[in-house]
């Protein structure tokens, strides 16, 4: 597995169109330029970080912090511009490619030895350099898990390859939350049973963390011993029937998550059944008040035509993403891997 992160995206790309700020202390925010002062920090420069701003941080004080500080703000449609020319690029490798947000993505190597899937990791980290003129950080190792762990222990600018055999050394001492998908209910749920490092996943019974973490705990356990399955789930847009949309306000209550997402639910079936497809993909959409997004999908055993397996299904990842200090702006729900209910044509 291969892991792609672009490092500080949104300021990079900011950087690529305004060349007189490289080296400035620079801020993306959340507001207009005219309401800065309401916003807070969406991300930031290494240089404005010297000055101990971070993201999440009202703009009224990283001024304080730093006069001289850039004001930029946030550009989504840009941003998705940008991101969509790296992400074609990545599909053109013809490997099925997971995106998992704006600027990462996992892509399936299998086939690669150790020796090839650098080389592939190079060129990609030379042709985004050279095409896109962007910076990223490329994690290679077993898994979706470990492959993003990697990744995340070699930004910036890295590339680096975990091995089968330095796995549980390298996991070792780490605390649970490290573990991508680990959020603040899993991790209470497993501090509660006295586990706080990644290493006494391991060696805990697997049917007591099925128990405590629902059909994550298999895979808990998996990643924990380093034998981490996790395959690349593809979803093709083209091949997918979805809706979004804004939240009456910004919310930190998932009851609101979930009231929108029967709405979207209902919307995604009706279109389900007008073009009579059977779905085998269902996934979500969350985007935040600093316009930051994630998106997740599970692929089911067999393909479907109920809206009552889009709606758990959803709901389920709704809530295994849900993060009660980061405001919810937005969120999508859609089915993918579309199959025609005769059989005869086969979409995906
Ligand atoms: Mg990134």
């Amino acid at each position: 597995m291969l892991y792609i992160d672009m490092d500080s995206f949104f300021a990079s790309c900011e950087l690529l169109r305004h060349k007189e700020y490289i080296g400035k202390p620079l801020v993306i925010g959340t507001s207009e330029e005219k309401d800065k002062d309401r916003g807070v920090v969406q991300t930031c420069t290494y240089e404005a970080r010297k000055f101990g701003i971070k993201s999440g941080m009202p703009i009224v004080q990283a001024y304080k912090l730093c006069k001289e500080l850039v004001y930029i703000a946030s550009d989504e449609k840009y941003y998705e511009d940008v991101s969509e020319r790296i992400f074609a690029l990545l599909r053109g490798y013809g490997r099925q490619v997971e995106q998992y947000s704006i600027d990462e993505a996992a892509i399936d190597i299998e086939g690669l030895d150790y020796n090839n899937a650098l080389s592939m990791g190079k060129e990609l980290k030379g042709r985004i350099a050279e095409e896109v003129g962007l910076k990223c950080t490329i994690g290679i190792s077993h898994g979706k898990y470990i492959a993003k762990m990697v990744c995340e222990s070699a930004k910036p600018d890295g590339l680096k390859l975990l091995k089968k055999e330095e796995i549980v050394p390298f996991l070792a001492g780490k605390a649970i939350e490290e573990i991508p998908g680990v959020g603040p209910k899993t991790a209470s749920k497993l501090h509660s049973m006295g586990i706080d490092t990644i290493d006494k996943i391991g060696s805990v019974d697997v049917q007591l963390l099925a128990k405590a973490t629902g059909s994550f705990g298999a895979e808990l356990h998996n990643i924990a011993v380093g034998d981490d399955r996790s395959k690349v789930v593809e979803s093709s847009e083209a091949l997918s029937i979805s809706r979004e949309r804004t939240l009456e306000k910004n919310t930190t209550n998932i009851s609101d998550v979930y009231a929108m997402a029967d709405k979207l639910v209902e919307e995604v079936y009706g279109d389900v059944k007008k073009k009579n497809v059977l779905f085998k993909g269902v996934g979500v959409k969350i985007k935040y008040d600093d316009f930051t997004y994630v998106t997740r999908s599970t692929l089911l055993k067999n393909y479907s035509q109920s809206k009552e397996q889009i709606a758990s299904v959803a709901k389920k990842l709704f809530e295994k993403n849900f993060d009660a200090k980061k405001p919810i702006r937005k969120i999508g729900v859609k089915v993918y891997s579309l199959s025609k209910v005769s059989g005869q044509r086969r979409l995906a």
